[in-house]
């Protein structure tokens, strides 16, 4: 099916995790919708050329694979897996384009607590329950362990106690759900997040050039998220010591301060976290007056 060159289509969860992040993600970048109403499936874009499909995750990736929708913002977990059931079809090219930094969990196996865990070759002849098959498949032969994988929808973190299997795969975040229902983690198989998906292949029409614009403006917002601006002065014997606790500065500003020979400002914007401890530490090499800002917006 074609698609319109003059607009890009972005599939995202309708409800769930992903959706009131996805939202804000787009809302920071400037991107507005005509219908807020989240029951709607399809939301035009509003003065922009990007309209919205709202649908369950698991869509996702095959509405982008069938040029249904441009973009797609889904779980790298089932990206991934999607891409490889796709793998030989002519559907097969999905792609991730850049981490979102929301959405975080990993896909880990799990076995009953009393169980005396000595690796993954403790699964050779088991029954693995999973809704991620083609995940836990590509594991299994990279491992060389024969397993009997279980797929289910859901409810997977009870399959042990329900006799339909003697491990599991699943998704874990805080690990509470695993402790619940007395299971602990034993190997990560893939660390996820949100991230943005599309087709391998340029459009090789107008669309190349809005995708780019909104990549640049998706990125900026990113950006402006792990982005801090430093202000504060210290002494020129201090200079060295104060910027040794900058290393994410990209090129600080280093500026004279007016009546004063020894003193100099320091500008510097920072892209990992301004701790508590850190100011401290620059306070203790000797910067003085320091001044932590948000930034706004950003565009490379
Ligand atoms: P849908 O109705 O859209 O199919 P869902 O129930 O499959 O929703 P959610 O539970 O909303 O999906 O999870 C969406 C995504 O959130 C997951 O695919 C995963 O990438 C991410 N996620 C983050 N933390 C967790 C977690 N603890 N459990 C499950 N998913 C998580
Ligand atoms: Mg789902």
């Amino acid at each position: 099916m074609s698609r319109p060159a003059d607009r890009l289509r972005v599939a995202m969860q309708k409800s769930g995790r992903l959706s009131d992040p996805a939202r804000n993600l787009l809302k920071q970048a400037g991107f507005q919708f005509r219908s807020s109403d989240k029951d709607q499936l399809f939301c035009y874009g509003d003065g922009c050329a990007v309209d919205l499909v709202l649908v369950r995750d698991d869509d996702i990736p095959q509405l982008i694979a069938e040029n249904v929708c441009d973009l797609g913002i889904v779980g790298r977990n089932v990206l991934q897996e999607k891409a490889l059931e796709l793998r030989g079809t002519a559907h097969a090219g999905l792609q991730e384009l850049m981490p979102l930094a929301f959405g975080g969990c990993r896909l880990s196996l799990a076995v009953p607590n009393g169980l005396d865990w000595r690796g993954p070759s403790d699964l050779d002849g088991r029954r693995i329950a999973t809704s991620y098959p083609e995940l836990l498949g590509e594991y299994l032969q990279q491992q060389g362990i024969g397993a009997e994988i279980v797929a289910l929808k859901g409810s997977v973190e009870i399959a042990i106690k329900l006799g339909k299997a003697d491990a599991i795969c699943d998704l874990v975040s805080s690990g509470a759900t695993l402790v619940a229902n007395g299971l602990k983690e034993t190997e990560i198989l893939l660390q996820s997040e949100a991230v943005l998906a599309c087709q391998n292949t340029p459009f090789g029409d107008g669309r190349d050039a809005l995708l780019a614009d909104f990549l640049a403006r998706i990125d900026g917002v990113m950006k402006v998220q792990a982005s801090k601006l430093i202000l504060c002065q210290t002494g020129k014997r201090e200079l060295d010591a104060v910027l040794r606790l900058l290393p994410d500065a990209v090129a600080p500003v280093i500026s004279p301060v007016w009546g004063d020979d020894e003193a100099l400002n320091v500008q510097a914007l920072c892209t990992s976290a301004v701790t508590w401890q850190r100011l401290e530490a620059m306070k203790s090499a000797g910067a003085r007056g320091l001044m932590v800002l948000p930034v706004e917006k950003l565009l490379a």
